[in-house]
């Protein structure tokens, strides 16, 4: 094929134990999928569950047992961590069910959905779109993804986070208002999913500010630990 730019690579994404490599199509987020977390935010009750997107490329890869180093982003002075189970999935479609939804997940990951909150709020206020919040490059460090024939189907388990050793962030993954299954069954109904997509399923209570030089650790029950450094 002869293009008149050289194509970007995909992104790819280390699989845990394994020199294989997942690559991500598209990166989809939930918002306010934790019920403290969205009363944090200034909202209550269940409400349907909502999207956003960030462009593929804004995942920041962090190897195995590596510090990722994120760059401190422009135009903010608000950064914001978001812990985040994500969701790979191995399988796609239109309208998958609930019951069935499950076995397109190939595997889960540890992610932090980095926000500019000052970008996003002033966006909210005046009813606009969130990408300069929530879709910036390096906005989404991305650990390496674990098989679900590996580790099971997640369905509970311990979400933390910490900043500089200190706990900002500490719940459940079995909080969350949508779950993994309702999450891809629903996000099917507005979008053909495809293999390679990834989900963010949303971040518990005690969301907070990063400054330069801070050290975010956060985990999963049984996917380990993503340490990050805001460089
Ligand atoms: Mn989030």
């Amino acid at each position: 094929m002869d293009y008149v730019l050289p194509p970007q690579p995909p992104v790819a994404v280390p699989v845990a134990g394994s020199a294989a490599l997942f690559p991500v199509r598209r990166v989809y987020c939930v918002g306010r999928n934790y019920a403290e977390h969205a009363k944090e935010m200034g909202f209550t009750g269940r409400e349907d569950p909502f999207f956003f997107c960030k462009p593929a490329d804004a995942v920041l890869v962090v190897a195995d047992g590596e510090t990722g180093k994120m760059p401190y982003p422009s135009k903010t002075s608000n950064l914001h961590y978001e812990m985040e189970l994500v969701v790979v999935l191995g399988k796609g479609g239109r309208d998958i069910p609930v019951d069935q939804a499950n076995e397109c997940v190939w595997g889960y990951a540890l992610g932090l959905d980095m926000t500019r909150r000052d970008l996003q709020g002033e966006m909210k206020k005046q009813g606009r779109p969130w990408e300069i919040g929530k879709a910036f490059d390096q906005s989404a460090p991305l650990g390496p993804i674990h098989p679900r024939s590996v580790v099971g189907t997640l369905e509970k388990g311990a979400i933390w986070l910490d900043v500089n050793g200190e706990r900002k962030q500490s719940s459940d993954i079995s909080q969350m208002l949508w779950n993994v299954p309702e999450s891809i069954s629903y996000l099917s109904g507005l979008f053909e999913l495809q293999p390679g997509d990834i989900i963010f399923t949303g971040t518990p209570e005690g969301v907070g500010a990063v400054r330069q030089g801070d050290v975010i650790t956060g985990g999963v029950e049984g996917l380990g630990e993503l340490r990050v450094q805001i460089a």
